[in-house]
């Protein structure tokens, strides 16, 4: 596997000040495939100073010389899609197919996107006697977890390089190759020197620190509900900008007259993807008391066709998840489910196979609104299905969470479905199973986050407005 024993700042590699390393494993073999350096303070004092100096050439950089840079940047994921899958299925463990349709292909669709929206943005505007210039925010602290690792990475830094912000990077400390990847495509694609900087490290060490920093004007920060609120914390007493994208519970909510099998089979799949650790996955599914037993079979049945397996082998739809930790965690999640009285129908806590962080397709029937699978994020191949009696205890349950990230809704009439959809309290809605849209904002109502990804405002995030009174 490729990899620097080195971080990225300032257009060079150069060593980290201290000598600590951290550990890259294979999930699936439970081998350790790299090492890559374990960032300090000072290696993310020097990354700020790095984008601090880049800052005021790159911002009076015309949108139209940003957006080449982003079409080169885009060209070169890629023209490198093949490696970048296979390293993300070696360090995540996603079914390689998967890594090279979605871990490696969306994010050069996101990249491209932004390249276009960087050339055709409206960076000034009138407003009655005044010109509103939208600026670029500044230095941006990117904080990213392992799920997507191409995928978060690219969803910050393509949006803060077309406003004209400059970037330091920490990102997860399991998935950091794909990061020093992406560095190589920065600087194959000629951005200048300082615009993007890159440290490894842990997240308690460098990605404190990379929070903490004065130099840093906005922190974008992806991953747990827990930590995003020490960053919010930390950023609201320095009053710097802060966006979070965090944690979800969303739910899926068939209602009678939809297609019963396909609304079922779309859920199992969305849930089986990537493990299980999407965000935005629908772990909720909230069925009619008439159709439960039905709607439990499917799902039952569909669940135990995801074989799990080798990652690399052609054909394997489910990999293990990303660690030992996560493995234990996931597996946590099912004993306390099975303890608090729902009933396993597909699955179960048991290890399928013997090496590798696997999690058995889990799928559990007899869930109440109440209980801790049916409230917490729980990051694996786990779906809990719940009954409502009518309309208004679905809508009370799919709202009945601290989170509000995603939802779908399934109805024989679009329109019942989109009555439906407006009165949940989330920030996405999938009608009858609506696909994912990399131009439709993206991000969380109520403690699934702050702020906005993909799109115009994704990029309205890394700017802010100067107002000019004629
Ligand atoms: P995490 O929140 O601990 O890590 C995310 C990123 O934050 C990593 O880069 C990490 O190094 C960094 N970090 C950790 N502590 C930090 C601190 N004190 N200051 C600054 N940065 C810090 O997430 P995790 O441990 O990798 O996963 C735990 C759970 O988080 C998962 O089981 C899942 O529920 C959730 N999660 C959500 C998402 C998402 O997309 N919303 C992604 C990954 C994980």
């Amino acid at each position: 596997m490729r990899q620097h024993d080195a971080m990225y700042i300032d257009g060079t590699w150069r060593s980290a000040e201290g000598s600590g390393t951290i550990e890259v494993v294979d999930p699936a073999g439970e081998r350790v495939i790299a090492t890559v350096p374990a960032g300090s303070a000072q290696d993310v004092d020097a990354a700020v100073r790095a984008a601090r100096t880049a800052l005021p050439g790159w911002a009076a950089t015309p949108p139209g010389e940003r957006a080449a840079l982003l079409t080169a940047l885009r060209d070169q994921l890629a023209a490198r899609a093949e490696e970048f899958a296979a390293t993300i299925t070696a360090e995540l463990g996603s079914p390689l197919g998967f890594s090279t349709r979605v871990q490696a292909g969306v994010p050069v669709k996101v990249v491209g996107s932004y390249a276009e929206l960087a050339a055709s943005y409206a960076f000034e505007e009138k407003v009655g006697n005044s010109t509103v210039l939208h600026e670029p925010v500044g230095v941006v602290g990117a904080i990213t977890p392992w799920n997507y690792p191409l995928h978060q990475i690219t969803n910050k830094a393509a949006p803060a390089f077309a406003a004209g912000c400059t970037v330091v990077l920490k990102p997860a400390e399991d998935t950091p190759l794909t990061a020093q990847l992406f560095a190589e495509c920065v600087a194959a694609a000629g951005f200048p020197a300082g615009v993007f900087n890159l440290v490894t490290g842990l997240g308690t060490v460098a990605g404190q620190a990379l929070a903490e920093h004065e130099g840093v004007d906005l922190v974008s920060f992806t991953g747990s509900t827990a930590v995003g609120r020490k960053i919010g914390a930390i950023a609201g007493g320095a009053v710097k900008r802060v966006a979070l994208e965090l944690g979800g519970k969303s739910a899926n909510v068939i209602l009678p007259g939809a297609d019963l099998a396909k609304a079922v089979r779309t859920n199992v799949a969305d849930v089986m993807r990537n493990s299980g650790q999407s965000c935005n996955a629908l772990t909720r599914m909230l069925v009619h008391a008439d159709q439960y037993e039905e709607a439990v079979a499917l799902a039952a049945a569909e669940a135990d066709t995801y074989t799990p397996g080798d990652p690399t082998a052609e054909g394997t739809r489910l990999g293990p998840v990303v660690s030992a930790a996560q493995r234990d965690r996931v597996r946590g999640y099912i004993e306390q489910g099975i303890a608090e009285g729902a009933k396993v129908v597909a699955g179960g806590p048991e290890a399928p196979l013997e090496t590798g962080y696997y999690v058995k397709p889990t799928v559990f029937a007899e869930v109440t609104p109440d209980m801790t699978i049916a409230q917490e994020e729980i990051f694996g191949p786990v779906l809990s299905i719940l009954r409502y009696a009518d309309e208004d205890e679905a809508l009370r349950i799919a709202n009945g969470t601290v989170y509000g990230l995603a939802g779908a809704v399934w109805a024989g009439d679009e329109a019942e479905a989109v009555a439906f959809a407006r009165r949940l309290d989330t920030g996405q809605v999938d009608i009858n199973g609506g696909r994912f849209n990399l131009l439709a904002p993206f991000g969380g109502y109520k403690q699934s986050g702050i702020g906005r990804e993909l799109g115009r405002h994704g990029l309205a995030e890394y700017l802010q407005t100067k107002s000019l009174q004629f």
